[in-house]
């Protein structure tokens, strides 16, 4: 037996240190490690990877991805106390697990761990859209990551993953799914956390593709989706006035109607009109 499965239940671990689960933090713990194994395995095949874990708090989804053969671990954790049970998990995994204390927001994975790094976290649902918007919006393509494996509110999930044409669909969708590949690998009640949160939660994987579907440059397809959906109910020549004084003829150039709404709009033609305003 490996010294991961001979550590405690998770349930003592958070008593014998006092991990009592802060509000304020977000910290809503899997302590079921058949199901942190499952969001592991979602994240690929990770015995030739890094992993990236963003909040591992007492440390169940750090347990999921070391038990199933993560190379290395990089952790990073806010909140202090959960430090010493983190640290008798590296003990248990010698050389594979590294935990820092910190603002994962100010972390830089690339230091840390070699490619091909893989994402994998539960995070506090704030910080969680935040860094995701972050990871996927990098000025060049491929980016440092191979795939990200998220836990979201169900309803971010599906903004994640939503297609042209519905109300899920917006700036997420597009940033999402234009350089990479993004999809819902399943849905999780209340009660798979301890304690449990209000929400149903899923967990998505995303996977970058080797480079964007469509040509666009990234910032101003950033510019023009977050004008785009900003004003979702308005004609987009009246959203978009803004970007450029003769933006109908940049609509008509990328081949969408000056009087649709933004979410008719494909990716395709987002890149389109992004191409168009650039040149
Ligand atoms: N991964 C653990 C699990 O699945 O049981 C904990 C999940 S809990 C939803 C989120 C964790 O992220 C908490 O432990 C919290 O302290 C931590 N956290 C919150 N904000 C953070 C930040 N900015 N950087 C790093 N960790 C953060």
């Amino acid at each position: 037996m490996s010294g991961l499965e001979t550590l405690p239940p998770l349930r003592e671990v958070i008593a014998r240190h006092g991990l009592a689960a802060r509000k304020a933090l977000g910290q809503n713990f899997i302590l079921d490690l058949n199901l942190t194994r499952r969001i592991a395995r979602t994240a690929g095949d990770l015995s030739a990877s890094d992993v990236f874990e963003v909040g591992p708090g007492p440390g169940g989804l750090t347990r999921g991805l070391l038990m199933e053969g993560a190379r290395h671990v990089l952790a990073v954790e806010k909140d202090a106390r959960c430090l010493p049970a983190l640290e008798e998990i590296a003990a248990a995994a010698p050389g594979r697990l590294t935990v820092l204390q910190g603002d994962a927001l100010q972390v830089d994975p690339t230091r840390h761990l070699a490619p091909p790094i893989r994402v994998v976290a539960n995070l506090p649902y704030n910080v969680g859209t935040e860094l995701l918007v972050r990871w996927l919006t990098p000025a060049d393509w491929p980016p440092w990551w191979a795939s990200l494996t998220l836990m979201f509110q169900k309803e971010v999930a599906e903004r994640i993953v939503a297609r042209p044409g519905g109300r899920a669909y917006g700036r997420l969708a597009v940033l999402a799914q234009w350089r990479a590949e993004a999809r819902i690998a399943f849905a999780l009640p209340p009660a798979a956390f301890t304690p449990p949160p209000r929400v149903s939660s899923a967990v998505v994987h995303i996977e970058a593709l080797g480079a964007p579907r469509h040509p666009a440059p990234a910032a101003t397809l950033q510019r023009v989706t977050a004008a785009a959906f900003n004003q979702r109910r308005k004609m987009l020549r009246t959203a978009l006035k803004g970007l450029a004084p003769d933006i109908e003829t940049h609509l008509e150039a990328a081949g969408i109607d000056p009087t649709a709404r933004a979410e008719t709009v494909s990716i395709e033609r987002f890149c389109a009109l992004a191409r168009s305003l650039e040149e």
